[in-house]
C-alpha cells in the first residue's frame, strides 16, 4: 500500500541532505575526527605495549592466550593439596602438579594426583576402550571414551578432583571438547525440542589443565563456577539420556590435548554433532588402585593396573 505523503524515498532524501548540510559541519566532522585519531593512537601504541611486555614475562598467561589453555592453565582453588586429597605416594621430589607453570601439552597422566573414586563402591561396568556399544572410533574400532560404574539409583556421586564447576545440567557440549561447530547441533535440538533427551552431566576442570566429565545424574546438587574439593557431593546417581540403567559415566580429558576421537559417522549425520572430540584419557591411569569394593573376578574389567593408553594419531 503507497503512502501519500510520506518520508522521501532514499535516494532522493541523501541528495537533499548533501545540498542543504553546511560546509562548517563537515569541517566541524574532520576536526573532530583528525582529534580522535590524535587521541586513539597513542593510546592503543600504548595497549600494545603493555600487552606484548605481559606476553614476555615467564610464566605469565597472557590475557590473549587460548581459552582453553588459560581455563586449564587457571589453578585449581584448593588445589588437590590439601592433604585429604592427596595421594600418600606424592613424595618430596614429586611438585604438586598445580604449582607448575603448565606446558603446551597435557601432562601425563601419571603425573596427574589428588584422585579419589568418584563413586565410592562403584563396580566397572564398561571400561574405556574398545567395545561393540562404543559411540566414537579410535583407530578403526568403536570405542567408549570414558568408564561407567555403578551402584544403585540414588547413590551419591563425588568429584573426584578439587577443581571448578564449568557445567551442571543439560548444557554441558560447549565444555566437553568437541572440535568443531556446535550451532547445526544446538539448532537440530532446538528443532525437536530434544534438549529434555540429553543426559545431566556435570564438568569440573580439575585445575592440572584435565577437565572431568561426570554423566547420567537423576539429580545435580553444584552449578556452574562453583569451586568443589575432592570428595565434595555434586549429586546422585541416575540414569538420564541414553542409559540402560543407572550409572555414571566418568571421563577424563586435557583441552590442551591434539588428538582426536572420531564420533560414529552416523551419528553426525543424524544429530549434526561435530565428527571430532578431543581425545581422553582411561581415568583408571588416575585414579588410586587398587580400586575400591565392588571389583572382582565377575567384572568385565579385570582388577589389575592399568595400561598406558596412546590416544589416535594427532590432527
Ligand atoms: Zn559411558
Amino acid at each position: 500500500m503507497a503512502v501519500v505523503g510520506g518520508p522521501l524515498p532514499r535516494h532522493r532524501w541523501k541528495r537533499w541532505r548533501r545540498l542543504v548540510r553546511p560546509a562548517a559541519v563537515w569541517y566541524k566532522g574532520d576536526v573532530a575526527r583528525h582529534r580522535l585519531r590524535l587521541l586513539v593512537v597513542p593510546c592503543l601504541a600504548l595497549f600494545v605495549g603493555a600487552a606484548g611486555a605481559v606476553a614476555l614475562l615467564p610464566g605469565v598467561e597472557s590475557p590473549g592466550a587460548h581459552p582453553a589453555a588459560a581455563a586449564a592453565a587457571r589453578p585449581s582453588p584448593s588445589g588437590g593439596r590439601t592433604a585429604a586429597a592427596a595421594p600418600a605416594s606424592a613424595g618430596a621430589t614429586a611438585p604438586a602438579v598445580d604449582s607448575l607453570v603448565l606446558p603446551a601439552t597435557p601432562l601425563d597422566p601419571s603425573r596427574l594426583s589428588g584422585y579419589v573414586w568418584p563413586l565410592a563402591h562403584g563396580r566397572i561396568t564398561l571400561p574405556f576402550g574398545p567395545t561393540p556399544w562404543g559411540t566414537l572410533i579410535v583407530d578403526g574400532q568403536l570405542f567408549h571414551d570414558g568408564v561407567d560404574m555403578a551402584t544403585f539409583c540414588g547413590d551419591r556421586v563425588v568429584a573426584a578432583h578439587a577443581g571448578t564447576v564449568l557445567a551442571a545440567g543439560q548444557h554441558f557440549d560447549q565444555a566437553i571438547g568437541w572440535v568443531g561447530d556446535l550451532q547445526p547441533y544446538f539448532a537440530h535440538l532446538d528443532r525437536y525440542h530434544a534438549w529434555g533427551t540429553l543426559p545431566l552431566v556435570v564438568i569440573v576442570d580439575d585445575g592440572d589443565g584435565f577437565r572431568a566429565i561426570y554423566a547420567h545424574f537423576g539429580k545435580i546438587v553444584v552449578r556452574p563456577g562453583q569451586v568443589v574439593a575432592a570428595g565434595q557431593l555434586l549429586g546422585y546417581e541416575g540414569e538420564s539420556g541414553y542409559a540402560t540403567g543407572c550409572h555414571l559415566h566418568f571421563g577424563l580429558f586435557s583441552p590442551l590435548e591434539k588428538a582426536t576421537f572420531a564420533l560414529r559417522p552416523d551419528i553426525v549425520k543424524r544429530v549434526k554433532l561435530p565428527a571430532l572430540e578431543i581425545a581422553r584419557i582411561d581415568p583408571l591411569l588416575v585414579l588410586p588402585w587398587p580400586a575400591p569394593l565392588g571389583l572382582g573376578p565377575g567384572d568385565r574389567h579385570p582388577p589389575q593396573p592399568p595400561t598406558a593408553f596412546r590416544p589416535a594419531a594427532p590432527l
